[in-house]
């Protein structure tokens, strides 16, 4: 295993492990699975293990398995607060308390505001006291490193960086994302500002994998490096020094192996032109299938109207490669969740974008295209009700 170093000069294991998708028995976690495969990511020097609130049965589970071997203080438990369901300063403690519990321990090592998608929502937290609660915490060992995963577009990222002294951050990044949610450009602010970074969705939830077209596998499968597509994702990261950890969802003593395999002899600024080039391949190969030739590169903004264009754009994209669910997640998360909204709908079609887009794209035509495929009413009716209930007021602490 390699270690990257953490904000106060702590080795973490480039391989996080994901407890996310842990095994499943029947409706619940497979425990002793789930446990053999822990203890083989653990003695091969994993040491980061990266849980939440949310996910059923996952900090109880990760908490049982630490406590009966005993290596609670041989690893760093990552997990996060449902900041979407808190409107009060003893909320906090309410939450923060029963995960304690439920990991057995008296610490989070580091400790996540779990799914930023704007900046209002950290204003909302704010509003409630959570800054001083953190502070007490720190102060108080029962929080080592304090940080937030991140979901929404790369403006509102860079924003909530600079808002905070964080210890460290978590994004989605990966070759096919490198433009979108917070994008290499958060991943080089983050990293500017000594942030280390979490990686999350290295592989799209195994997109990357399962999903590539047959003559992007074929592609990988021809070439002399001889790496799986996983290995290709992985790689891609590890090959940038402002990555610290990528996690993965581990479910089998094989991935567990292949990643800690692939973790142990990756390295910065290996990647010759030729890796580059055929990463480039894939990715003309995977947006071959995608519904509008944007590149994110974003020249096509401000809209005056607000509409995020780019992010329309990747969403819709995302319908064309990767399916309804995943283009609706991806809008809900990314789109609909700004507190100043960036619908499709808001366009009036002015013109103005399509005078700057470099690949000529008939914009207004695209956008309306995009807003009838990713807003059915189903999807709005969602996006409403959640928006009520994220940019809900809340009193002043
Ligand atoms: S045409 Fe529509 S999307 Fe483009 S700048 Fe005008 S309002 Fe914004
Ligand atoms: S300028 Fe064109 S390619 Fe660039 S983000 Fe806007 S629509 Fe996409």
């Amino acid at each position: 295993m390699q270690y990257r170093k953490d904000k106060h000069g702590e080795p973490l294991s480039i391989l996080g492990y994901g407890c996310m998708r842990f095994s499943h028995k029947g409706a619940g976690i497979d425990i002793d699975k789930t446990e053999q495969e822990i203890l083989d990511a653990f003695r091969a020097g994993v040491n980061y293990f990266d849980t939440a609130y949310i996910y059923p049965g996952s900090e109880a589970a990760l908490g049982e398995i630490l406590a009966r071997n005993g290596i609670r203080d041989r690893v760093n438990i990552a997990t996060k607060l449902p900041q979407y369901m808190v409107g009060s300063r003893a909320a906090l403690d309410k939450f923060f308390n029963e995960e304690l519990s439920r990991l057995r321990t008296d610490r989070v090592d580091y400790y996540l505001m779990h799914h930023l998608t704007d900046i209002a929502q950290w204003e909302r937290l704010k509003n409630v006291g959570v800054t001083d609660w953190i502070a007490e915490k720190k102060a108080a060992g029962a929080i080592r490193n304090i940080g937030f995963s991140y979901h929404g577009n790369t403006a509102n990222f860079l924003k909530i960086l600079e808002d905070y002294d964080w210890d460290f951050c978590q994004i989605q990044y990966n070759y096919l994302d490198d433009t979108a949610q917070a994008g290499v450009a958060g991943l080089k602010a983050a990293a500017a500002r000594g942030i280390p970074v979490v990686i999350m969705e290295p592989l799209r939830g195994g997109k990357l994998v399962n999903l590539l077209p047959e003559d992007a596998k074929k592609a990988m499968a021809q070439n002399a490096r001889g790496w799986t597509p996983a290995q290709w994702g992985l790689r891609w990261l590890y090959d940038q020094p402002e990555v610290t950890v990528v996690l993965s969802g581990m479910n089998s003593l094989e991935m567990v192996r292949e990643n800690v395999a692939t973790a142990s002899d990756a390295a910065v600024g290996t990647f010759t032109e030729p890796d580059f080039a055929l990463i480039e391949e894939v990715k003309r190969l995977i947006r071959a299938r995608e519904k509008v030739g944007c590149t994110g590169c974003g020249y096509c903004m401000p809209c005056p109207k607000g509409v995020d264009i780019p992010g329309n754009f990747r969403s819709y994209n995302v319908l064309g490669t990767e399916g309804r669910t995943a283009a609706w997640m991806q809008f809900v998360q990314t789109v609909g969740l700004t507190r100043e909204p960036a619908f499709a709908s808001q366009c009036i079609r002015c013109g103005k974008c399509e005078r700057h887009c470099p690949q000529g794209l008939p914009i207004r035509d695209k956008l309306r295209e995009a807003d009838r495929a990713l807003r059915p009413l189903p999807v709005r009716a969602v996006v409403w009700i959640l928006r009520k209930f994220m940019f809900r007021r809340t009193k002043k602490f």
